[in-house]
């Protein structure tokens, strides 16, 4: 198999424990030819990036880029989806200097509004059926309003309704990440809607910077589950 791109790696900037350099240099070693640096979102309380390293990041991959002309150097992006309506942690001066944006739910993200406040609890604590119908309006919304290149593991952390998340992914183009470090989407979520025919992303989600590229957890997802894997952008078999 043959990694034709990592978009899923975190560093040092947000809560990884390698730099850059060290996520780059693995990602040459495996022969993957594309390597995205998408750490957490500023509004992550425990994790985000400081704004301030924006740019301080793009520098560095700039550079990076002409050190090392095998391998393409991206930088993204991994925002989380704070609200009903889809808002996430994005401005004007992030979307003019990443290369592409991720969003997913994470805990310990800031609530917008007391609002959103109380379906963290909803979430963690009690579990209903209104914080799934709510978490899917999320995302969906998210995905409707802000160009979005993947959704990161898709009912992590929040559960949705995945055929309604898979149907408007469809309709915008985003794709959908099966996770090579927690397991989703899982099987069970691939089977329902894999009559759907979205665009698939294998994320390592590496926090290491070997395990960049580790996306035998995800392949084993896709085997077990039947998927085609020509839906799948980012290797090649
Ligand atoms: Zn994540
Ligand atoms: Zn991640």
């Amino acid at each position: 198999m043959e990694i034709l791109a990592d978009y899923h790696t975190h560093t040092v900037y947000s809560h990884g424990k390698g730099t850059i350099e060290d996520n780059v240099k693995v990602a040459i070693s495996k022969g993957i030819k594309t390597i995205g640096i998408s750490d957490h979102g500023y509004k992550h309380l425990a994790y985000g990036i400081k704004l301030k390293d924006v740019q301080k990041m793009r520098d560095e991959i700039d550079l990076l880029n002409e050190k090392y002309p095998e391998i393409n150097i991206l930088l993204g992006m991994e925002c989380n989806i704070l609200d009903e309506n889809g808002n996430i942690d994005i401005n004007d001066k992030i979307t003019g200097v990443v290369d592409y944006v991720m969003a997913g739910y994470h805990f310990a993200s800031k609530p917008t509004s007391l609002r959103s406040m109380l379906n963290h609890f909803d979430n963690y604590l009690i579990k209903t059926e209104k914080a799934k119908h709510t978490n899917t309006k999320g995302i969906i919304n998210a995905m409707k309003n802000n160009d979005i290149f993947v959704i990161t593991h898709p009912g992590d952390k929040r559960d949705i309704y995945i055929e309604e998340v898979a149907k408007v992914a469809k309709e915008v183009g985003t794709r959908l990440e099966i996770n090579g470090h927690h397991e989703f989407l899982n099987k069970e979520q691939i089977e329902k809607i894999k009559h759907i025919n979205n665009k698939f992303i294998i994320g390592s989600d590496a926090h290491r910077p070997e395990h960049v590229g580790n996306f035998e957890l995800a392949m084993k997802v896709i085997k077990s589950s039947n998927l085609d894997i020509s839906q799948v952008e980012n290797i090649r078999v």
